[in-house]
C-alpha cells in the first residue's frame, strides 16, 4: 500500500491539490496537511476527466504498487477500485507532456481509442525531504483485476530481444513480450470479422496518430482471460464450503457494482464496433475470441507508455545499434517505421479474421 488516500480536494485559490497520508485504507481524510501537489494543466484535465465521465468521487481511491515495473525504473501503483493506473515519471520525460495533451485533443475528436486516457500529472511535493519531488501520471487501467489473466503481453512489433526475461517468466503473473506470443498463440487471436475490422480500424488510427506526434516505443498491451480454463477451474470447486461460497457471492456483487465505471474504458467500448451488434453478455467488457485450438478467450487491451519523444538520443541510440545489428528489427526505430511495423506485426501474428486465418506467425524472422 502507497500509505496514501489520494484526496483530489483543489483549494480554490491556487493550482495545488492537497492529499493526505493514511496508513491505512480508511476514508477519514486527515486534515493535517504534510506535502503539497502540483498539478499540470488542471484545466485540460479537468476537462478530459470529465469527457472521459470520471467523477471527482471515483478518483479518491487507495493504491497498492504493482510488482511490473519496467526498464526504465518507473513505479506503478493500482488505485484499490481497479479503474487507475499511477506512473511515476522522470523529468525527462514529463518534458513530453504536451504531446500527451496535444495527443489528448486530437484523439478526443474520435470517440473510439486504444490510446492511454491521462487523468492527470502531478508533481509531489514533499515539505520536508528537500528535492525529493516525484512526478506521475494518472491513467486509465487496462486490464481488470478482478479477473484473472492467465496470460499477458506487451507487444511492440519488434523481435529482438523480445522475449520475456527468466525472472519475468517465474512470477506469478509475468509479462510476456512478442516472440513468446508467437509461441503460445500461433494461429494468433482470432475474431468475429467485424471485431476484427474494428479493430483494426482503431488500432491503425492510433498508431497514425502517435506517428504524427513522432511518438514511438509505445506497446499493446494484451491480457488474455480463458473462459475454458475459468469453467473447469469452477467445476473442481463444486465442492466448496458455505463461507467459501458467501464470500464469492459478495465479490460478485462487488463487481457488478463497480461494471459501470469499469465500463468507460472496457476494451470492447474502446473499438469502433456497435455494441448493439453484440447479442451476448461480455463479462467486464472483454473482446470475445478463440485460440486456434477452439479455445474460447477474452481479450483486454490498450496502447500503453508513449510518453517519449523520438529526440536526438534515440536517433543516435538507433545509428549504433544499426551498426550492430540488423537496423530493421532494434527495438529503436523512426516513428513512422515503428508504426508500421507495429501494425504489420499485429495483423500478420496477433489478430486474426475468423473467415481469413492465419496459417503460422511462426516463421517472422527472430
Ligand atoms: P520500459 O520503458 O522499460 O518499457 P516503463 O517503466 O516505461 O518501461 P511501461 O512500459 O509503461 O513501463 O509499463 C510496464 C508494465 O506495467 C507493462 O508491461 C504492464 O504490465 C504494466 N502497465 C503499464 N501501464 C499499464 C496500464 N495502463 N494498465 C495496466 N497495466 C499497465
Ligand atoms: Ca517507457
Ligand atoms: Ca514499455
Amino acid at each position: 500500500m502507497f500509505g496514501i488516500v489520494v484526496v483530489f480536494r483543489r483549494s480554490p485559490q491556487n493550482e495545488q491539490v492537497h492529499f493526505s497520508t493514511s496508513s491505512d485504507d480508511s476514508s477519514v481524510f486527515h486534515s493535517e496537511v504534510d506535502f503539497r501537489f502540483k498539478t499540470y494543466a488542471p484545466p485540460a484535465f479537468d476537462h478530459f476527466r470529465v469527457y472521459f465521465g470520471v467523477s471527482q468521487e471515483d478518483f479518491c481511491s487507495p493504491l497498492r504498487e504493482l510488482s511490473s515495473s519496467g526498464a526504465s525504473g518507473s513505479l506503478f501503483y493500482i488505485s484499490k477500485d481497479d479503474e487507475f493506473i499511477l506512473k511515476t515519471v522522470q523529468r525527462r520525460k514529463t518534458t513530453t507532456s504536451p504531446s500527451s495533451g496535444r495527443l489528448l485533443s486530437k484523439s478526443e475528436t474520435k470517440s473510439r481509442t486504444l490510446l492511454p486516457k491521462f487523468f492527470g500529472l502531478y508533481n509531489y511535493i514533499p515539505k520536508t525531504g528537500g528535492n525529493k519531488n516525484i512526478r506521475f501520471v494518472v491513467m486509465n487501467n487496462v486490464l481488470p483485476s478482478a479477473l484473472k489473466m492467465d496470460w499477458k503481453y506487451d507487444l511492440k512489433g519488434s523481435t529482438y530481444n523480445r522475449r520475456a526475461s527468466l525472472a519475468e517468466k517465474m512470477k506469478p503473473y509475468p509479462t510476456f513480450k512478442d516472440l513468446d506470443f508467437v509461441e503460445h498463440f500461433p494461429g494468433g487471436l482470432i475474431l468475429e470479422e467485424a471485431t476484427y475490422n474494428a479493430l483494426m480500424r482503431t488500432l491503425e488510427r492510433d498508431a497514425n496518430v502517435l506517428e504524427s506526434l513522432k511518438i514511438m516505443d509505445y506497446s499493446l498491451l494484451i491480457g488474455i482471460h480463458s473462459l475454458d480454463l475459468a469453467a473447469s477451474e469452477n467445476s473442481r470447486q463444486m465442492q466448496r464450503p458455505k463461507e467459501v461460497e458467501k464470500d464469492l457471492e459478495e465479490s460478485k456483487i462487488q463487481k457488478r457494482n463497480r461494471r459501470k465505471l469499469v465500463a468507460h474504458s472496457t476494451a470492447l467500448e474502446s473499438i469502433e464496433i456497435e455494441l448493439d451488434d453484440m447479442d451476448f453478455e461480455v463479462p467486464f467488457g472483454g473482446i470475445p475470441a478463440r485460440s486456434r485450438n477452439g479455445d474460447n478467450l477474452l481479450v483486454f487491451l490498450g496502447i500503453i507508455d508513449i510518453l517519449q519523444s523520438y529526440r536526438l538520443s534515440k536517433k543516435l541510440e538507433h545509428t549504433w545499434k544499426a551498426v550492430v545489428y540488423d537496423g530493421n528489427t532494434v527495438s529503436v526505430h523512426r516513428p513512422e517505421f515503428y508504426a508500421r511495423r507495429f501494425m504489420d506485426f499485429l495483423k500478420s501474428s496477433v489478430f486474426c479474421d475468423r473467415s481469413r486465418p492465419i496459417a503460422s506467425n511462426l516463421d517472422i524472422k527472430t
